[in-house]
């Protein structure tokens, strides 16, 4: 079957002077509905002299010929968010090969990781692989890469955030069928990036301001997907409502009789048009994320969208046959009182009243490089009471996270070394908070200090994001008085000292 996918097979791995092993650490089909993944793996692949294969975390060896990792040169590795990491080490332990580490994750604290790789990554993989390749095919090191836009742990360098200023869609896909039927669709970026400037949003501050392809381009890519033989499209942007192609998308998949799965979508960019366009190519779920009900708190995280925005779009989607909705919400957030928790429930319950409405209540986690880095996570008694409060207020289907994943994520997103040293050593530690908690206690790490502390913030001295420090320092303090800042796309309000938006005016 895979070898049907259109990857790359039956080479000898003689003929090429850079074997490159390009890791997911995520099971198969994880990894071929990962866009940079893709992107990286036919990237590579395109450079004279460069033999790239994929590994998962459920295939042994390579995906392309089962060799294993030590038969390449280079281990390249994509982490999307810091649950990843252990699997990574995992699936790196004993091998002896230099190790490259991207993805956002660590382009925002690439510190926790850097004891398992010896450069990390930092911004769009299509800007640093070519540099990547270059240097090594051209037989230079990795320390050459310093002002690649590399983190060299070796040398603490700083490193500045890399962005591809045009955005091209990934032509060459993967496809998987099963007898007759692809059970992958073809993934389209439609925007990279985002200028609202949600203060918890670690994408939304480090892929600011947003990017969006060139029209043509994504009409051709439609065509493109049918031209392969897939018969649905998942479109990616963390921005995608906001992006003025969306309807033509629809239209043009809809001529083209492929379905549509739709991200996440800012209430106040949906109209009725937009869903039911979508209904047309068959999406039955709009997933929209309120973050929370309580209009202090809107103002506070600087995602304003009022609630009747989401009744009016659940309204509509009800009169135009969409049969369900999710909505994302969070608790545990700066500033947060029970109250503004029974609002969130509140509005859950109005939006249900139109249509069936599934609910995820995620817990907030503090992101490097964000306004809210600095902002501990909340107590275990604070979150678990919030969690019920929340099902009191709404009584429909509700999926809450777990709170010792909120923990771990929270250390390995804004640790320091000594969470690359924890990492390393607890290569074989199960992933909950209890095994962790006594292996750094035995190691000398107070991960409650980390979690809940004042904290320090050690990754500015070694990222530079383009967005300015005092910027971030001037939201969080915004964020505090309950004050909104305007959107890149309202008001430019020049977080960025060396913004290429250059048309922008700072207000
Ligand atoms: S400098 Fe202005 S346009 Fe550029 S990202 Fe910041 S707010 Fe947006």
């Amino acid at each position: 079957m895979l070898r049907e996918e259109g990857g790359f097979y039956d080479r000898d791995p003689r003929d090429y002077r850079l074997r490159v092993a390009l890791v997911y650490p995520a099971p198969y089909f994880a990894a071929i509905n990962s866009l940079g993944h893709q992107i990286l793996y036919f990237l590579l692949n395109s450079f004279d002299g460069v033999m790239a294969e994929r590994f998962v975390t459920d295939l042994k060896g390579s995906v392309e010929s089962g060799r294993s990792l030590d038969e390449f040169d280079l281990i390249l590795a994509t982490i999307h968010f810091e649950g990843q990491y252990p699997v990574l080490f995992r699936m790196l332990e004993g091998v002896r090969k230099p190790v490259v580490v991207g993805g956002p994750a660590v382009s925002a604290n690439p510190l926790p990781i850097s004891s398992l790789a010896e450069a990390i990554g930092v911004g769009d993989g299509e800007v640093l692989v070519p540099s990547l390749v270059e240097s090594l095919l051209a037989g230079g090191s990795l320390e050459e890469l310093a002002d690649d836009g590399f983190f060299l742990p070796d040398i603490m360098n700083r490193a500045e955030f890399k962005r591809v200023r045009s955005l091209k869609p990934l032509e060459n896909q993967i496809i998987v069928f099963r007898g007759n039927e692809p059970v992958n669709s073809y993934l389209v970026e439609i925007s990279r990036g985002c200028g609202w400037g949600c203060r918890f949003c670690m994408l939304g501050w480090h892929w600011r301001p947003r990017l969006d392809p060139d029209p043509k381009d994504l009409e051709v890519a439609v065509e493109r997907a049918h031209e392969l033989g897939f018969k649905g499209i998942y479109v990616i942007g963390s921005d995608a409502a906001s992006s003025k192609l969306i309807k033509d998308l629809l239209q043009w998949a809809s001529e083209k009789g492929l379905r549509v799965t739709l991200p996440s979508l800012r209430a106040d960019q949906v109209d009725r048009e937009l869903i039911e366009l979508a209904v047309s190519v068959g999406e039955s779920m709009l997933t929209l994320a309120p973050e929370t009900g309580s209009e202090r708190m809107k103002a506070v995280v600087n995602k304003t969208i009022d609630n009747g925005e989401f009744v009016r779009v659940a309204e509509e989607a009800r009169d135009s046959g969409m049969r369900h909705l999710k909505l994302y919400f969070m608790v545990g957030l700066p500033s947060e009182t029970d109250r503004d928790v029974e609002e969130s429930g509140r509005l859950a319950s109005r939006v249900a009243e139109f249509v069936n409405t599934k609910v995820t209540v995620s817990i907030f986690i503090p992101k490097a490089g964000t306004p809210f880095e600095t902002v501990p996570l909340a107590r275990e008694e604070d979150i678990k009471r919030r969690i019920s409060i929340f099902r009191r207020s709404f009584r429909g289907q509700v999926n809450a996270m777990h709170y010792g994943r909120a923990y771990i994520q929270t250390f390995m997103s804004v640790g320091g070394l000594e969470i690359a040293k924890l990492l390393r050593k607890g290569v074989r530690t199960p992933y909950n908070r209890g095994a962790y908690r006594s292996l750094a206690n035995r190691m000398g790490i107070d991960l409650d200090s980390i979690v809940y502390g004042e904290r320090d913030t050690p990754w500015w001295e070694y990222i530079d994001t383009g967005v300015s420090r005092d910027f971030l320092s001037r939201e969080l303090r915004r964020a505090l008085e309950g004050l909104p800042t305007p959107g890149c796309d309202i008001s430019c309000t020049g977080c960025m000292p060396k913004c290429w938006l250059p048309l922008r005016s700072v207000s």
